[in-house]
């Protein structure tokens, strides 16, 4: 008899492998990253029942091989499938993009739960109807920070001090910004307001509960957001696919 893993866990993304299998990517709460094949599914989608669908949380068991190769799925049972996410274009592209960048992310069989418990509390927010670029950009915050890649958002990296005007200059590729005192001598690209700074500092340093009290404006949200995407971009040496569906989305909107 194989050894049975047993976890709570996350569909990520799936891939057809040879004639009939499936190779599943989940997030489980108790070891991170795992793979599992999906023996079956794709030629018949009844053993599985939706439960394999991206950011399906399901009480999943593996079974682990003796020595070497592949985990096999050994059952499912869905815990939470997210309707709500599953029924609007918008909610389905952010979730699609944070679970994308989840596995760009994780390495596998490496725990973190707090990563488990992000996701968890993104999709529940979006379900909910929660604001969801607002989610998204907590979420894309705090996943940063998760990665060992938060940027410094307290002090200039030149002078090491706090900003002293309404504006700075955002430096993607030292993960820092430098104040309008310092700022003579450098690039001006990426020129930020103090509320954007702010606002994610605010993020990173709290946590998902700080969600209802920060109060962002249209244009500090996109600044935030631009700055969080070109972070992601920058230190994952690639741009998400998922952000290809963030394009068609809105020419979409502009018809
Ligand atoms: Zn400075």
């Amino acid at each position: 008899m194989p050894a049975i893993f047993k976890s709570p866990a996350f569909v990520l993304s799936g891939q057809d492998l040879g004639e009939s299998d499936r190779l599943i990517t989940f997030y489980t709460m108790l070891r991170g990253k795992m793979h599992g094949i999906a023996k079956g599914a794709k030629r018949s989608r009844r053993r599985f029942v939706n439960a394999l669908e991206p950011f399906t949380m399901l009480d999943l068991s593996l079974a682990l091989p003796r020595t070497t190769g592949l985990n096999r799925i050994d059952s499912t049972e869905i815990m939470d499938n997210f309707p709500v996410i599953r029924h609007r274009v918008e909610c389905f592209i952010m979730a699609s993009l944070c679970c994308e960048l989840v596995n760009l992310w994780t390495k596998e069989n490496d725990t973190q739960e707090e990563i488990f418990k992000l996701l968890q509390w993104y999709l529940k927010s979006l379900n909910d109807g929660l604001h969801p670029r607002k989610t998204t950009l907590f979420f894309k915050t705090l996943l940063l920070a998760m990665a060992g890649y938060g940027p410094d958002f307290d002090q200039c990296l030149l002078c090491k001090r706090p900003p002293m005007s309404d504006h700075v200059i955002f430096k993607i590729h030292a993960g820092g910004f430098i104040c309008s005192e310092c700022w003579n001598s450098v690039d001006r690209t990426h020129k930020i307001s103090l509320g954007t700074l702010k606002s994610l500092r605010h993020i990173q340093n709290g946590s998902v509960d700080n969600f209802h009290r920060l109060t962002m404006t249209d244009s500090v949200f996109e600044e935030a957001w631009s700055l969080m995407k070109g972070l992601h971009c920058h230190h994952l040496e690639r741009v998400p696919s998922s952000y290809e569906a963030f394009n068609g989305l809105k020419l979409e909107i502009r018809k």
